[in-house]
């Protein structure tokens, strides 16, 4: 008989977790970014580091745009949840056993969505390191190796922002162009969408995203507009579900949901009431990646278009959002994992592969990626600043 008897898988004692680390690291981004809630003239990233007992660390990494700004929580109500919440759950168990552990979480932590997703990045990447396989290899295979990239246009000014999407379609970083509005009136908004459509042509894509900061009525008015100015998608123009729902069916433009979108249950409600044609899954706003992998088969299930959204991740939260876009069978409107692009400073040891308008998805163990970590003990907060940075 070759059957494993079941007390020797009972007694499987696989590398426990010894230790939680986690570190606030702010970083200056190369322009103000105007968004209809916030304007970000920099970026925190929450470090989460799971140091297991097998040696291995992963590393995992949750943002959010402008501190409390786009949702509940905030960077340092991240690591304080992790500091004392998450980490009396993790330590001393199998840190090899990833599923279990985030459902353990889920039970013992409510909502949370954000520090969730950073807990199971560092645990997946420590998992893909010890069985030196991605993180797609690990959620059952990629489809592809690299992903498309649109960059976000946030300044505010029409002049600066064609000039911006020239420098990216001549660098040919980036084809597809997100213009953030919802600051100005819809018909100022509009006529700078216009504008920059106009100035591009047929050489770039253009949609927009409204952060919800329209009223139903403003977004008749804009969608109609817009789509006479050939953009081709409305980013949640209002944040009602139900307003989504009567949108949709009156113009001839594609309305993505973001921010309605906040895990597999808010999904299924979306595809159920047909609010959206296209859905910005987002790791963090879903709640891991294990909960991204399901938004997106209710959406295939439903007909949805999928897009990689981004919360503004710095290089370990846009890797993760890449090995788990990477696994989609379906991801029509490509992605916006343009994080890192918006940071003036590199934390990795070699940079991410920017070029020919895609990101490539990094083949290395776990996430692929490795730390510089003199440069982050640099830019942690309250930190040692141990090394002496003139190229800043
Ligand atoms: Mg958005």
């Amino acid at each position: 008989m070759n059957a494993i008897h079941p007390s020797q898988i009972d007694t499987r004692i696989g590398p426990r977790i010894e230790r939680v680390e986690t570190r606030l690291i702010d970083l200056p981004t190369i322009r103000p970014h105007k968004l209809s809630m916030a304007t970000m003239n920099g970026q925190t990233l929450m470090l989460v580091m799971v140091h297991c007992s097998d040696g291995v660390v992963g590393i995992g990494e949750a943002t959010t745009i402008g501190g409390l700004a786009y949702g509940g929580e905030s960077p340092e109500s991240m690591k304080l949840a992790v500091d004392r919440y998450f980490s009396r759950l993790m330590i001393g168990q199998d840190s090899s056993r990833v599923r279990p552990l985030m459902t353990r979480i889920g039970r013992m932590i409510k909502d949370n969505r954000f520090a969730k997703s950073a807990v199971e990045t560092a645990l997946l990447d420590a998992q893909g390191k010890r069985l030196g396989l991605s993180v797609s290899e690990l959620l059952g295979g990629r489809l592809r190796e690299r992903l498309p990239v649109a960059w976000t246009l946030a300044s505010g000014d029409t002049g600066r922002d064609i000039d911006e999407a020239e420098q990216m379609l001549a660098l040919r970083r980036h084809s597809t162009f997100k213009v953030k509005i919802g600051l100005k009136s819809v018909r100022d908004d509009v006529a700078h969408v216009a504008s920059i459509k106009r100035a591009l042509g047929d050489r770039g894509a253009v949609r927009v995203d409204v952060n919800m900061a329209w009223s139903e009525t403003d977004a008749r008015f804009g969608m109609a507009a817009l789509a006479d100015a050939g953009c081709d998608l409305v980013e949640q123009p209002v944040s009602s579900v139900a307003a989504l729902g009567r949108l949709i069916r009156r113009f001839p433009i594609a309305l993505m949901a973001d921010e309605s979108l906040q895990g597999p249950e808010t999904a299924f409600d979306l595809a159920s009431r047909g609010s959206a044609d296209v859905f910005a899954v987002k790791l963090e706003q879903s709640g891991g990646p294990f909960n991204a992998q399901r938004v997106a088969t209710i959406a295939d299930a439903a007909g949805i278009d999928l897009y990689g959204g981004t919360m503004l991740e710095g290089a370990i939260g846009t890797i993760i959002s890449a090995q788990v876009f990477s696994t989609f069978p379906n991801l029509q409107w490509g992605t916006e994992l343009f994080g890192p692009l918006l940071l003036t400073e590199e934390i990795l040891e070699t940079p991410l592969d920017y070029s020919d308008f895609t990101l490539a998805v990094p083949t290395g163990p776990g996430l692929g990626i490795s730390l510089d970590l003199e440069r982050v003990a640099y830019f942690t907060r309250d930190g040692s600043h141990q090394i002496t940075s003139t190229d800043g």
